[in-house]
């Protein structure tokens, strides 16, 4: 098998879309040819995250240390007060198994990755059927405060618009229709020399 190594497939969308959903069916789908980047972050845990796993959880401090040491790809205030950011040293850990990189990542770091690696990334924006849904989806996860559910929903409105800067757009209205299709373009970038 061809060493994916230098290649990275980008997974963002609205928060409440299914992106992460996607990238999980897909590292359980491809183990031998994926690996998740865990980002860092500067927000608290939620509900059964694990600090190494879902995030590296830093202090708001430690996260601004980080930037100014030049350690991030790239990073964002996604949220008024809160940071997220790419690891240079992550995608560094993943490549050096052979693996591409695959990230969870809101539209405007995926977008920004997409613009320095070219080729060597596949961004795919996971479309939601609606921000109806999209808003129904936020509220039964039951993890977000009412706030927190209302600023996604605003900030939602703005990412759709973005879609077409994306290679690819997978619409999740139907869960299992829109693995299959991620299978499918994640396998042919793969296969791509
Ligand atoms: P959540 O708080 O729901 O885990 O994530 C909030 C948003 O931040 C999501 O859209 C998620 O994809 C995005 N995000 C996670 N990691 C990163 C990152 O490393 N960089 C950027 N720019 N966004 C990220």
């Amino acid at each position: 098998m061809e060493s994916a190594t230098g290649k990275m497939i980008i997974f963002s969308a609205p928060s409440g879309s299914g992106k992460t959903t996607l990238v999980r069916h897909l590292l359980k789908t491809f183990p031998n040819r994926i690996d998740f980047s865990i980002s860092a972050t500067s927000r608290a845990k939620r509900g059964v995250e694990e600090n190494g796993k879902d995030y590296y959880y830093l202090t708001r401090d430690e996260f601004m240390r980080r930037v100014e040491n030049g350690d991030f790809l790239e990073w964002e205030e996604v949220y008024a007060g809160t940071h997220y950011g790419t690891l240079k040293s992550e995608v560094e850990r993943v490549w050096s198994t052979g693996k591409a990189v695959i990230f969870d990542i809101d539209v405007e770091g995926g977008l920004n990755l997409k613009s320095q690696f070219g080729d060597k990334a596949l961004a795919v924006f996971v479309m939601p059927p609606s921000i109806h849904i999209l808003e129904q989806r936020l509220n039964s996860r039951s993890t977000d405060s009412k706030e927190s559910i209302e600023r996604r929903i605003a900030k939602a409105e703005k990412e759709l618009e973005t879609a077409s800067l994306f290679d690819v757009s997978i619409l999740n209205e139907n869960l299992e229709a829109a693995c299959i299709r991620a299978e499918e373009v994640v396998m042919d970038f793969l296969n791509k020399k």
